[in-house]
Parts: structure tokens; C-alpha cells; sequence
């Protein structure tokens, strides 16, 4: 565990360490690398790397895209699906312009200003995230590789093979898994991540995800973490753990408290309620991600909490009341193909400004909300989340709370982005489209 350069540096040589890999994501969340020498390395340190931004989605024009990638030493990890002999390494990036500022198409950037805001105010930021994800033959095709369900113990397969490698190679890389299992779907599988500090978490997740999908891949399958893949059967989430610490304490933990939920608690869960429509098309980015935001299959779809109720946006886990650490919320809308650097600030924000405006905390919604029609959900309140990428963008478009958490390039850049996704989408003729219309008109 490297705390500054000259950690690294002396890593470097112990393990006699290739090549280094410089870390960064665009504004989707797609991780970007470049590789240098270990020469290059204390430079690197003191002035950045030099790389052309122009290409880098979401980044800018060709006009000004001269970037500097900084590495940052505290992220070093010895790289698991690489050989071990002459190793490669890793560390995520801190991106700026030439003058030293910071970059603001940076979505690591626009964690960390917002980590910082709550700081200002006392708060650190904790986040558990449950990434789910598919095994495949392959990236063509979507061929089940097992019949399990939830929980369901090996019959040893090749699923179960990939998990307990994934996990082998996350514990190499010093990221600490809480719980692995079968999912609901056939073929879908959970880890669990013991919680982080929000940017260290984000870092965490991308890394992650390589891990997993090169682990398939070492296994001669592949996993997708789309949000959902298949018709008719569960989709893949990722539910969001989240806590506040002032001076080592869960502020959301009070022992007086109704379900020992603070008053801070509950105007941080106001917060995201009431802004849940505006941060979704960040926690769920692509047109597919709506496919799996329907009733019937454990995802979100009614704007609600509760202390139990898995069709609600937010859950209070109740694992073991009265736990101070052990106090937290879930929202359960996000899915892990999203930008968990951005994803993390939105909610995080949304939460904030719960808590900083006092916002009032509706009542829980313990009973079935899908079971409920359209004018039982009007006495209680509950919105629906934004039904496709389209409303989501529309959500966003209004938003103060979420322009301020991004920052305005970023902001602008995401929606740009994604008006373009859903255009090209809109005027596709699918399947469905072909085997309905075509016998019928
Ligand atoms: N796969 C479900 C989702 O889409 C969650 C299922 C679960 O974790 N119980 O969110
Ligand atoms: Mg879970
Ligand atoms: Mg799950
Ligand atoms: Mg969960």
C-alpha cells in the first residue's frame, strides 16, 4: 500500500515492475489506460504525463486538447491478470489542463470536488455497491451458462469457477469482498464490497469490473454488466450502499430514532427521493437500462422507501438493528453500468441538499407497490422514476442540484451524449416491431 511517489517508485524496482498503466475514465465511465516505463516514472509524478484529449469521449475539442494525466500514488496495485513475472501496474489519474488546474471533464475530479463539499461540512461519504453481472458463451450471444437461482449452491459449475477467481484476483488487488452468490437470474452473480470512501469505492468499481470480465474471459466466457440482458427474467443492479461519518460516527445512526434512523438520516433520504427522477439518467445511463427499471423483477420502478420492501427505491437494511456501523440506506435504482463517479456525486448531492434544506421525510411504504393502481399510488404520493432514457435526460436537462454536482462541462457533455444515444435508438425497427407488425398490417 503506497502512500506517496517515492513508495511507488521503490515498488517499482522491488518487483521489478514492466510496465505502469495510467487509469482514467471518460464520461461514461469506460476506462481509458495508457502504459508507460518505469523510467518515465518519477517524471510522471512531477509533471504529469502529456495526452491528447480530443479523442476521449466526453473530454474536449481538438482545438484545446492537450491533457495531463497525474498519477495518483495511493491507487498503485500490482495489476492480477497479468503475469506475475515482470508485473504490470496500476494507478488511477487525476486529469488536468496544462496550467495545473484541474481538468473539469474529469469525472474522478467531480467526485472528489463533491466528497469535498460534504467535508466543508464535516461529512465523509461511504458507499457499499452490489454489482451484479452476467457469464455469456460469449459477447454475440446470450446462451445460459447454468439454471441456478438466488443463493443456489454449486453444483459445481463453470459460474462458480469464475466467482471464486474474481474474488482470488479482487483480494490480490487489496479490495475486500463482503459476500459472493448466485443471483436471481440463470447465469447472473453478485459481489459483495466491504464499504469505501466514495472516490476510493468509484476506483473500486472500475477496477472491478476489468477484473471480472478478464476473469471470464480467462475461463473462455464472458460477462457483461448490462442492465439487462434478458427478456422476462431479472435485470442486473447495482444497489448503493450509503453512510455519513462525522468524526468517526454514523451520523445516520441514532439509538432515539424511529427504525434508529437520525434526523439527518431521514432528510438525507428525503433528498434523494425527491431528486431521484433528476439523477437517474446518470445511475442509469443507456437506453437498455430502462429495459430492467419495470415491475415484476426486484428493480425499482415507484418513487418510495422502506424498511423492507425490495420494490422500493430506498431500503433500510435492518441486518442488525441498533449497529452503529451498521446503519445505512440502499438505493436500489442504480445499475453497474453506470459511471460510478459520477453516479456516487449525484446522490450524494441529492442527499446533501436533503439535509441541508430539511427536507421532510414522507412516510415508508411497507406494502407492495406494484400491487397498487394508479389512484392508491396518487393518495400516497408516489412518482414513477423516469421510464426511459429519453424522460431521464428531460429530468436531468432541469436539474440544479445535478448541473452543480457535475460541473457544467460535464453536465453538458452527458446530456449531449445521450440525446444522440437516444436518437439513434429511437429510430431503430426492432424485432419485436417486425414479428408484430409485419403478419398483422
Ligand atoms: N437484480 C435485481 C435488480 O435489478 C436485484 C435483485 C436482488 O439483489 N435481490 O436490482
Ligand atoms: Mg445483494
Ligand atoms: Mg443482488
Ligand atoms: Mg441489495
Amino acid at each position: 500500500n503506497c502512500k506517496n511517489a517515492d513508495d511507488v517508485l521503490k515498488a517499482v524496482k522491488e518487483y521489478d515492475v514492466s510496465f505502469i498503466q495510467f487509469w482514467f475514465v471518460d464520461v461514461l465511465g469506460v476506462l481509458k489506460s495508457f502504459q508507460v516505463t518505469p523510467s518515465e516514472l518519477e517524471g510522471a509524478f512531477e509533471e504529469g504525463m502529456g495526452f491528447d484529449g480530443s479523442s476521449i469521449e466526453g473530454f474536449c475539442r481538438i482545438q484545446e486538447s492537450d491533457m495531463v494525466a497525474f498519477p495518483d500514488p495511493t491507487t498503485f496495485q500490482l495489476v492480477a491478470w497479468r503475469p506475475t513475472e515482470k508485473p504490470v501496474a496500476r494507478m488511477f489519474c487525476d486529469i488536468k489542463n496544462p496550467d495545473g488546474t484541474p481538468y473539469e471533464g474529469d469525472s474522478r475530479y467531480a467526485l472528489k470536488r463533491m466528497t469535498e463539499k460534504a467535508a466543508e461540512k464535516g461529512y465523509a461519504f461511504y458507499v457499499g455497491p452490489e454489482l451484479e453481472f452476467f457469464l455469456f458463451p460469449n459477447e454475440r450471444e446470450t446462451t445460459l451458462l447454468d439454471r441456478g437461482g438466488y443463493f443456489d449452491a454449486p453444483p459445481l459449475d463453470l459460474g462458480n469457477d469464475v466467482r471464486r477467481d474474481i474474488i482470488f484476483a479482487l483480494n490480490k488487488m487489496g479490495i475486500v469482498v463482503e459476500y459472493s452468490h448466485h443471483e436471481v437470474a440463470p447465469s447472473q452473480h453478485e459481489i459483495d464490497l466491504r464499504y469505501q470512501e466514495a472516490v476510493k469505492m468509484a476506483d473500486t468499481a472500475v477496477t472491478y469490473r476489468v477484473i471480472v470480465k478478464e476473469t471470464a474471459r480467462k475461463h473462455g466466457c464472458y460477462a457483461t454488466f448490462m442492465p439487462k440482458p434478458l427478456f422476462g427474467q431479472n435485470g442486473s443492479g447495482m444497489h448503493v450502499h450509503q453512510s455519513l461519518f462525522k468524526n468517526g460516527k454514523n451520523v445516520f445512526f441514532d439509538p432515539k430514532g424511529e427504525y434508529n434512523l437520525s434526523e439527518e438520516c431521514r432528510h438525507y433520504i428525503a433528498g434523494l427521493l425527491k431528486h431521484a427522477p433528476e439523477i437517474t439518467a446518470i445511475c442509469n445511463q443507456w437506453v437498455n437500462s430502462y429495459k430492467r427499471l419495470v415491475p415484476g423483477y426486484e428493480a425499482p420502478v415507484y418513487v418510495a422507501w422502506a424498511r423492507r420492501n425490495r420494490s422500493s427505491l430506498i431500503r433500510v437494511p435492518m441486518y442488525k438493528p441498533g449497529k452503529e456501523a451498521a446503519t445505512r440506506i440502499e438505493l436500489r435504482s442504480p445499475d453497474p453500468a453506470c459511471n460510478p463517479y459520477l453516479a456516487f456525486a449525484v446522490m450524494l448531492a441529492a442527499g446533501l441538499k436533503g439535509i441541508e434544506e430539511k427536507y421532510e421525510l414522507p412516510a415508508p411504504v411497507e406494502e407492495d407497490i406494484f400491487e397498487m393502481n394508479e389512484a392508491e399510488r396518487a393518495k400516497y404520493g408516489i412518482e414513477s422514476l423516469p421510464g426511459s432514457l429519453n424522460e431521464a435526460i428531460e429530468a436531468m436537462e432541469k436539474s440544479e442540484v445535478v448541473k452543480e454536482a457535475l460541473g457544467e462541462h460535464i453536465f453538458n457533455k452527458f446530456i449531449e451524449n445521450k440525446k444522440m444515444e437516444w436518437d439513434a435508438y429511437r429510430t431503430q425497427v426492432t424485432e419485436y416491431e417486425i414479428k408484430k407488425y409485419l403478419p398483422l398490417l
